[in-house]
């Protein structure tokens, strides 16, 4: 009898591996702000000050006091000034003066609203403005965006490329990260060659590999895939030999906090992994009621996490995305380590004869009645990869559900790279 658990839930094998990986969070680490896009923040960002930190002006006008905008006809008042964005020059407004002014230039003292110079007539060295201009019109008070001490970000969000200007606005060069997991990535399989190599009788060529690469890289947390130094590819393939993948794991053990493989982790001959991970070190669980990627196991060698990804290439992107990803990301610190449900209708009826979670590849399209749409595709075999070319999610059919009409609201799960 197996002394760990076997064919969890999705539910239970993604929830197992977020405990697991929260305890073996990465430690922090400063990094600078122009290299923190897509990491975790290690700490809460307060801001240091008001945002905007002075009343500027939010439009290209002039300047003046509100007491001077005529409630009838017109007013002439006479330019004593121009502030550019920039310019800190001593300027104020008396009564009947204004101050010519560009967006994002200091309010002159003394004035409180701004009227835009496509509203106004000027005259030599004044304007005439006319009623119907609103009080304090244009002008961006200190602070009305941002108040000094305000908790802007927290500890565990992402920095996105919305979030980084906003950390560079309060003036910070560096900040302090959750450093990434070092990963190594293994493909197996005897049957396998290179891309650029040609496939002999009975050899495909590796495929899953570069998916796993490409999935690490454009993933919202980045990882930090080693790199073969024989070929310099982003993984490195082992032959289907017991005593080579011992090596492997053994090394990778040694230099990388999580190893991820694909292949070689069902009941074949061939098959080597799963008792070499419980020969090398522990097996937490092995497979998961889902289909594709049953075969999935997680465990750990030395040092590091141990993902073996079943070899089928739709296997490997399912388990990947549902299992791995979270995974990253709960290591990284991440407050939302699993995505958020997304829901789209059916276009066509699906049916399960099985009572495991199944992914199906799938598009979404938005149509006129603005309702996200999904439509499986044709083929489903895990090994099918032409599915993959416009597949843009993988629909999510629940364990206890069998059959399901057009109309019915689904859970999708976008895949990479897809906006
Ligand atoms: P395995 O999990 O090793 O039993 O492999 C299952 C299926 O996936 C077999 O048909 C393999 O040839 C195929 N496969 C395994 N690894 C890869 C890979 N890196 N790229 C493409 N196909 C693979
Ligand atoms: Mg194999």
């Amino acid at each position: 009898m197996a002394d760990y658990p076997t064919h969890l839930s999705v539910d239970d094998a993604r929830q197992f591996i977020l405990d697991h990986c929260s305890r073996r969070r990465m430690p922090a680490e400063s990094v600078l702000l122009q290299s923190a896009h897509r990491r975790i923040l290690c700490h809460d960002v307060v801001a240091p000050r008001d945002l905007p930190c002075f009343a500027n002006s939010a439009m290209d006008g002039f300047a003046l006091r509100a007491s001077d905008l005529p409630a009838v006809g017109e007013r002439r008042l006479r330019i004593v000034g121009t502030r550019l964005a920039g310019d800190a020059n001593v300027v104020s407004t008396e009564i009947g003066e204004c101050v010519r002014i560009t967006t994002g230039a200091p309010m002159p003292a003394g004035a409180d609203t701004v009227v835009i110079k496509e509203r106004v007539v000027v005259e030599g060295d004044s304007i005439i403005i006319r009623a119907g201009e609103k009080i304090g019109a244009h002008v961006r008070p200190a602070g009305e965006d941002v108040r000094a001490g305000e908790l802007m970000l927290r500890r565990g969000q992402r920095v996105r490329a919305t979030r980084i200007g906003v950390l560079a606005s309060i003036g910070l060069a560096s900040i302090e990260v959750f450093a990434r997991p070092k990963i190594s990535i293994f493909t197996t399989g005897d049957e396998l060659v290179m891309p650029g190599t040609q496939c002999g009788r009975a050899q495909i060529h590796n495929s899953n590999g570069f998916s796993l690469a490409a999935m690490l890289a454009s993933s919202a947390y980045i990882s930090n895939p080693s790199t073969d130094p024989e070929n310099g590819m982003p993984f490195r393939h082992l032959r289907d030999d017991r005593s080579l993948m011992r090596s492997a794991l053994l090394e990778a053990a040694e230099a990388c906090d999580v190893i991820i493989t694909s292949g070689g982790v069902s009941a074949g001959e061939a098959d080597y992994l799963p008792g070499l991970v419980a020969e090398l070190g522990t097996i937490h669980f092995w497979k998961v009621r889902m289909r594709p990627g049953m075969p999935f196991l997680f465990g750990e060698v030395g040092k590091a996490l141990v993902f073996c990804l079943p070899g089928n290439p739709v296997s490997t992107i399912a388990t990947f995305l549902c299992l791995v990803g979270p995974a990253l990301a709960a290591l990284q610190g991440a407050a939302n380590a699993i995505p958020a449900a997304r829901h789209a209708r059916l276009t066509v009826a699906i049916e399960k004869n099985h009572d495991r979670t199944e992914f199906l590849r799938a598009a979404c399209d938005f149509r006129n009645d603005g309702v996200l749409w999904v439509t499986p595709m044709k083929a489903q075999g895990s090994a099918m990869l032409r599915g993959l070319i416009d597949a843009d999610s993988l629909i999510v059919v629940a364990e206890g559900s069998r059959c399901m009409q057009a109309g019915d609201v689904v859970q999708i799960l976008p895949l990479p790279d897809v906006s």
